[in-house]
């Protein structure tokens, strides 16, 4: 193996996360507009083979452990299967996670396990099917619901769900939520809403934060801290629900965030490295990939990518810029 990923302040990204696609089938309020976005040209985005090269670059000379598929909607990329199996083929065989919203698992939770994913998180914020339409804009609740017991039955263990709150559409179910989870066996963690929506609508005046979600879940459930020294580079926060063994999780990226101890890094669909989810800046690894870089070219590239992460990602400061694109179009 070559030198690591290495930034500035001594941290390492062994974490890799790849977006497959910008494209999606729901249209969730705090991630996208209800009309879509202007998506990737298909010429733009990486082919199937162009991602598995550049996983392997970062496999086999950069020290990466882990790779996450996500979008956009992972599901909806044709080659998703394909491109699992010839991932877990590289070697050191990386662990390989999916972020989906769960529509399509029915018939896909099988193969994908075959092929070799180990683990799976599925994004549902409601038990309502009203407000799950009113907030994906879409009324696709029990497929997702559907999506979730196949990933269990295709045995993609613990299978692992996402709750965004939002203010005024969903927050009061969190103890909801997680009682239904727990009576499923799923392990539930929410994330607090991040500056990230295409219509830059966030507001730190009216966002959830992960002291309320606490309160509210508190009402319903005794929550202990689980050993903080089991986190490691783990941004939920873990709690022990009821004593255990259940657990809940909390992401709280904006009110106590865990920057510090940040170990990924991000591709997107046409290439581009980010080394954090709010950076300013990519770098262009598909421009050098087709005008015939070799593997060490790139991986110069990407550990150059790595070097210039800043600090933090600054929601809190005055001077604070939300990135660009969307998070439809980085990778959740
Ligand atoms: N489509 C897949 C899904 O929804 O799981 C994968 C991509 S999505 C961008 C990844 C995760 O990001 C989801 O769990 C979603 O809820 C979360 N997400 C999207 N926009 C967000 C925002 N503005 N703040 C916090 N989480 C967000
Ligand atoms: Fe699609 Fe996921 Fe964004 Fe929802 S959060 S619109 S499912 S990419």
């Amino acid at each position: 193996m070559g030198a690591q990923l290495v930034d500035r302040f001594g941290r390492i990204a062994t974490d890799l996360r790849i977006s497959l696609t910008d494209r999606c089938n729901l249209r969730c309020s705090y991630c996208m507009p209800p009309e879509g976005l202007p998506w990737l040209p298909s010429p733009d985005v990486l082919t199937d083979d162009e991602v598995v090269r550049l996983t392997g670059v970062a496999i086999r000379l950069l020290g990466v452990r882990e790779v996450r598929f996500t979008g956009g909607e992972p599901l909806i990329r044709r080659g998703l299967v394909d491109i699992v199996r010839r991932t877990s083929q590289l070697d050191p065989r990386p662990e390989i996670s999916l972020t989906t919203n769960g529509i399509g698992l029915t018939r896909l939770a099988g193969p994908l396990r075959e092929a070799g994913l180990d683990r799976i998180n599925v994004s549902l914020d409601s038990l309502s099917t009203e407000t799950f339409r009113e907030l994906t804009r879409r009324d696709r609740w029990t497929d997702v619901v559907d999506g979730l017991a196949a990933a269990e039955g295709a045995g993609l263990t613990p299978v692992k769900v996402n709750a965004v709150l939002m203010r005024g559409v969903n927050e009061t179910e969190a103890p909801d939520l997680l009682a239904w989870c727990l009576e499923r066996g799923y392990e539930l963690r929410f994330i607090e809403q991040m500056p990230l929506d295409a219509h830059h609508r966030w507001s730190r005046s009216v966002m959830v934060t992960a002291d309320e979600i606490l309160e509210r879940l508190r009402e319903r459930f005794d929550l202990t801290p689980a050993d903080p020294r089991q986190r490691g580079s783990a941004p939920a926060e873990s709690f022990l629900v009821d004593g255990g063994p259940a657990r809940v999780g909390i992401i709280a990226s904006v009110t106590r965030p865990f920057c510090g101890d940040c170990d990924r890094v991000r591709l997107t669909a046409d290439g581009q490295v980010r080394n954090c989810l709010f950076a300013r800046e990519e770098s262009d690894l598909r421009g050098a990939l087709r005008a015939g870089a070799d593997d060490a070219d790139l991986a110069r590239r990407w550990r150059a990518a790595v070097a210039t992460k800043q600090p933090g990602h600054g929601i809190d400061d005055p001077t604070f810029l939300q990135p660009t694109r969307p998070m439809s179009a980085i990778g959740g």
